[in-house]
């Protein structure tokens, strides 16, 4: 597929943000020209995968496009029970929903937004235990996604077994920097969660990018498969939850999967009520077809050393450029340390929102602030409590933009470089309670 790019003029991207009230989420996308908001829903499509589409089984129950998509699911996590869900929260609502509730708590290496607000929406609270090296932006650490393993020891005795929802382990680390997890570490975790019997749950969203640094940092695992190593890495957890509008190759889509067959009734039951049958769960037969095809191809050798290499070209080129990004560059995104980048503003004046804005403005660049912004909360005299990093994402779509398009990138951080003493905070003038980055409006300060 190809896409026409419209270019705009930065008075004409001034008035776009007035309009949109400052936040990125609130624009036009025919108003962006270079759109690195997400990596999710944005990948382009191979000829086998809209071949399948025109294929699609459209059957209410039991569709030939579903036992495709079941039976490649059911191979890569080795799960029996698979649960179709139209995208990756929905899946996490059920699950999370039905196992959390007041007095619970979840623990992750870091829950991502959606997993967390689902969390604390059923009742339930949500604690992040990174290892130490993944709260270092500059630090290079070939696992910086890894859970800290004596924290979760500790949390489970403390909190008790039987009040832990579940342990989550991210793959990548989305809201962590992208950043892989070592086959060791989700081993240990593993382990842990059996001693304790505490149900442990992956959130496998890219568990192909994963595969792929396991591969090339893990020695043990250098001359598997990258199938084999998402294999293995399944079969240390109880289940998955998956946004398949990453890793999958699709624009809508996600399951649950998982090994227990009472869970797997519960979470069946509510998918019924909330996202249709269990042979498609707020799928078309045609989205079942393209995700089937997809999940084979994400794991192609050629595919995931194009994807990986190429976030990369741009990580490392803004770095070579003084720009501090999160170290080393994770599969799907770089993350500029939006902190040290606007080292002259304060983190209440969310330096991240600040750095997003000026690169909408001066290049029709569109990113997302993963900062104080998307985690931020207040404390009882509306202080703010800030997020631990003030990071800025530059997520890749897969199979989209080419060299060329990251070189504009990379210009307009040249641009951006010049000018950054000058950068100005932002304010909140309007919040809802959860999600608030995706509705919220902005002020630029004086
Ligand atoms: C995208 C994402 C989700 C949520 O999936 P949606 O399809 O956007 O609902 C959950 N966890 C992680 C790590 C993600 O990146």
């Amino acid at each position: 597929m190809v896409e026409p790019i419209r270019m705009s003029s930065e008075e004409e991207r001034m008035e776009y943000l007035e309009i949109a009230r400052n936040n990125p989420f609130l624009l036009h996308s025919e108003n962006v020209i270079i759109d690195l908001l997400t990596d999710s829903g944005t990948s382009a499509m191979s000829a086998k995968q809209w071949a399948g589409v025109m294929e699609g089984d459209e059957s209410y129950a039991g569709s030939r496009s579903w036992l495709k998509m079941e039976a490649e699911i059911r191979e890569q996590t080795g799960c029996e029970y698979i649960l179709p869900t139209h995208q990756g929260r929905a899946g996490e609502r059920i699950l999370y929903g039905h196992l959390g509730g007041a007095g619970t708590i979840f623990i992750s290496n870091t829950h991502f937004d959606t997993t967390r607000a689902n969390i604390e929406f059923s009742g339930s609270s949500a604690i992040d235990i990174p290892i130490a090296e993944g709260k270092e932006p500059s630090l290079e650490y070939p696992f910086k996604g890894n859970m800290d393993t004596e924290k979760l020891e500790e949390l489970i005795t403390h909190h008790m077994p039987q009040n832990i929802g579940a342990v989550i382990l991210t793959v990548t680390n989305n809201s962590g920097g992208g950043q892989p997890v070592s086959m060791a570490n989700a081993k240990a975790v593993g382990e842990i969660c059996k001693k304790h019997d505490v149900l442990f749950i992956m959130d496998s969203c890219r568990i192909a990018e994963n595969a792929y640094f396991i591969k090339h940092r893990e020695k043990e695992f250098e001359n598997h498969t990258y199938k084999d190593i998402a294999k293995e890495m399944y079969r240390l957890t109880d289940g998955a939850v998956m946004s398949l509008k990453k890793d999958g190759l699709v624009n809508m889509g996600g399951f649950i999967a998982l090994k227990d067959p009472e869970l797997a009734e519960a979470c069946k039951n509510l998918l019924i009520i909330t996202e249709g049958f269990a042979t498609y769960g707020g799928l078309s037969g045609r989205d079942m077809e393209a995700i089937a095809q997809g999940l084979k191809e994400v794991f192609r050798p050629d595919y995931l050393r194009y994807r990986i290499k190429s976030t990369g070209f741009l990580g490392d080129n803004l770095h070579k450029m003084g720009v501090p990004i999160m170290r080393p560059t994770g599969g799907h995104a770089v993350y500029i340390d939006a902190k040290a980048f606007y080292s002259h503003l304060p983190v209440d004046q969310y330096p991240g929102q600040a750095l997003v804005l000026d690169l909408y403005k001066k290049g029709g660049i569109r990113a997302v602030e993963i900062g104080s912004v998307m985690f931020g909360t207040y404390d009882a005299n509306g202080k703010l409590i800030p997020s631990p990093m003030e990071l800025v994402r530059l997520a890749m779509p897969r199979r989209v933009y080419t060299q060329s398009h990251v070189e504009y990138i990379l210009e307009v951080f040249q641009e951006l470089i010049r000018e950054k003493d000058n950068a100005k905070g932002v304010r909140i003038v309007k919040e809802p309670k959860f999600l608030r980055h995706f509705t919220a409006h902005f002020e630029v300060m004086g």
